[in-house]
């Protein structure tokens, strides 16, 4: 049984990375596909673990080899998801989180019509302005950057499967939780699984049982 694929988005600051940390942590036969970009790293982060770190001309490299599922620019720099890395997660029968923009999420829905959209909504302008200013990571041009481009980022939640409204980290983990084990359990998800168990009720089996009797 292959493994969901499961897209979350949301705009920076929306607390998508806590949320997929904690999920990661507790949910079992769940991976998380690293990107690459062409972002400078930030204090903290870790090539392989984070993203694969990599300069314009290694992107374009990558992209001409037909390396990506998708790749976007967004807020300046190029990401893109690695087509090897989510094959491996799901032929092991993973769910594998894209953890991707807007427009990731578009071209990804487009090719993988199967695949799960979370958007992560923080609840209000002004939470994703002071967590951003908290974070710190960004310079104050490329924060700006990032505060204007959420207005357009968070009118796109009517293209997702599921919203998440991240007020409080624990709840939020929870629905995220809900709505990925929800997932497995659907019908068609579950098709071998049912018919190893339906194999078992066989009318042969009854006759024996009365003959017992
Ligand atoms: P950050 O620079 O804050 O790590 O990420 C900026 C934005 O790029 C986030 O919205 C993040 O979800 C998105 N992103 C990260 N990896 C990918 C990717 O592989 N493809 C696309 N389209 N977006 C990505």
């Amino acid at each position: 049984m292959k493994g969901n694929l499961i897209i979350i988005s949301s705009p920076s600051g929306g607390g998508k990375g806590t949320l997929i940390r904690a999920v990661l942590k507790t949910i079992p036969n769940i991976g998380y596909s690293v990107s690459y970009t062409t972002r400078q790293m930030r204090e903290g982060e870790e090539n392989g673990r984070d993203y694969f770190f990599v300069s314009r001309a290694e992107f374009s490299g990558l992209i001409e080899k037909e390396e990506f599922l998708e790749f976007a620019e967004v807020h300046g720099n190029l990401y893109g998801t690695s087509i090897v890395q989510v094959q491996k997660e799901i032929e092991n029968g993973n769910d594998v989180i894209l953890e991707i923009d807007v427009q990731g999420a578009e071209s990804i829905r487009r090719k993988m019509p199967d695949a799960v959209s979370i958007f992560i909504l923080p609840p209000s302008f002004e939470v994703l302005r002071n967590r951003l200013i908290n974070r710190a990571t960004e310079k104050r041009k490329d924060l700006s950057l990032r505060l204007r481009n959420s207005i357009n980022e968070v009118r796109q939640y009517e293209y997702f499967d599921y919203v998440v409204i991240n007020d409080d980290v624990e709840k939020a983990t929870a629905d995220l939780q809900t709505v990925i084990s929800a997932e497995r359990l659907k019908r068609d998800r579950q098709t071998e699984a049912i018919q190893g168990i339906l194999g078992s009720f066989d009318i042969s089996k009854i006759i024996t049982l009365g003959e017992q009797t």
